[in-house]
């Protein structure tokens, strides 16, 4: 299932106002209801305010959201909450409807009919189904946040193809058909620490400048970054083909992303890649990374060694890039698993050393631009 959340500004109205006004202070009467007799359900908290609410003139579709949006909270709450801002739930075709560009919503005075632009890019999500949606308020502007979904277009495809993803220090991402994208990030991130530390010892005014427009560089240029790397690998596949990446969750803390985790962000590139293979009907499957990098892809001998970026099986004699040699791996542990007859591009070829020098090398970027 794919969603997206659209947000799309909205004209002030005086009824919308008044509407989140009264709306929250109605949020504000249900959460210390339930606060003050210990309900956290709203089947059980709704004979105590419903008639409340609706003396207080919320209409009834609004007056359920409210109640349910109460319990909500106070589940999460330790002490009793306080309300500052409010998002209202509305759900279609109950409280909201949307039919030629015109968005029509419940308020404390019936519906009202807001006429919305659409910008280009989310045009294609109207074709979607509408989901509950969101109507908030952030400062003196107003939004309403369509929520979308739509199936994923996952097809199954007998002759698939899987694709091992390692993601790692050296190169930040190896895929198992012999491309490796980001070599030059861990030099890039050197040079910027080094930066950062000649700049925090100055500790001037200007320094301190520079200190902070090097950390939003640094962190727009991994996004900008992540995105292109997950871009390049997912517009090799097609519908039907599978993504393999490890589980990152378990091993944060072991060797290989001890020092780095925090310097780059693998976690968003598994999630862009995931969410743009998914669009494309791509499935996205996570592994168990355990002896992913250790152990031989050809005879599955843990008897083997690493130096210098280099995997040497001491068991058969199989030798290439430590990287490539994990995500092969990878796909490998997703096609075992099955026990089906998946095809993993490429045909592991007899000799592994040509392959390797033939990989295609896929730089993001030359140069950081804040260096
Ligand atoms: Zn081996």
């Amino acid at each position: 299932m794919l969603v997206r959340s659209i947000p799309i500004k909205i004209k002030v109205n005086d009824l919308i106002v008044k509407t989140i006004e009264l709306y929250k202070q109605g949020l504000q009467h249900c959460v210390d209801t339930a606060w003050s007799m210990k309900i956290r359900n709203n089947i059980k908290l709704h004979p105590f305010v419903y008639q409340d609410l609706r003396k207080m003139g919320l209409p009834s579709q609004l007056s359920i959201a409210c109640i349910k949006q109460s319990c909500g909270m106070v589940k999460k709450a330790k002490s009793n909450p306080i309300i500052n801002r409010v998002s209202i739930r509305y759900n279609t075709p109950r409280s909201f409807s949307f039919k030629n560009n015109i968005l029509s919503i419940s308020t404390i005075y019936g519906r009202v009919k807001i006429p919305i632009k659409i910008p280009g890019y989310a045009l294609k999500y109207f074709d979607w189904k509408i989901r509950e949606s969101l109507l908030t308020q952030s400062k003196e502007k107003y939004y309403f946040t369509f929520t979308f979904s739509r199936e994923s277009p996952i097809t199954s495809n007998q002759h698939c193809e899987v694709l091992g993803v390692d993601l790692g220090v050296n190169k930040l991402a190896v895929t198992s058909d012999n491309k490796f994208y980001g070599k030059n990030i861990k030099k890039l991130r050197i040079k910027h620490d080094k930066l950062v530390s000649t700049l925090q010892s100055k500790g001037t005014k200007s320094a301190k400048r520079k200190l902070r427009k090097l950390s939003g560089g640094w962190k727009r240029f991994m996004t900008w970054s992540n995105h292109n790397i997950s871009k390049s690998i997912v517009e090799s596949l097609n519908s039907g083909d599978v993504v393999v990446m490890e589980d990152l969750k378990g091993i944060r803390r072991t060797a290989k992303y001890n020092k780095w985790v925090h310097k780059w962000a693998f976690f968003q590139m598994q999630k862009f890649i995931e969410y743009k293979a998914l669009a494309k009907g791509i499935r996205v499957v996570y592994i168990n990374p355990k002896y992913t990098s250790k152990s031989c892809n050809r005879c599955g001998s843990l008897n083997t060694s690493r130096h210098s970026g280099f995997f040497e099986c001491l068991c058969c004699g199989f030798h290439c890039d430590c990287d490539l040699q994990a995500s092969r791996n990878i796909s490998k542990r997703y096609t075992r698993n099955l026990g089906l007859a998946y095809i993993t591009k490429p045909n592991i070829s007899t000799d592994e050393h040509e392959s390797s020098s033939r990989a295609i090398e896929c730089e993001v970027r030359d140069k950081y631009p804040c260096l």
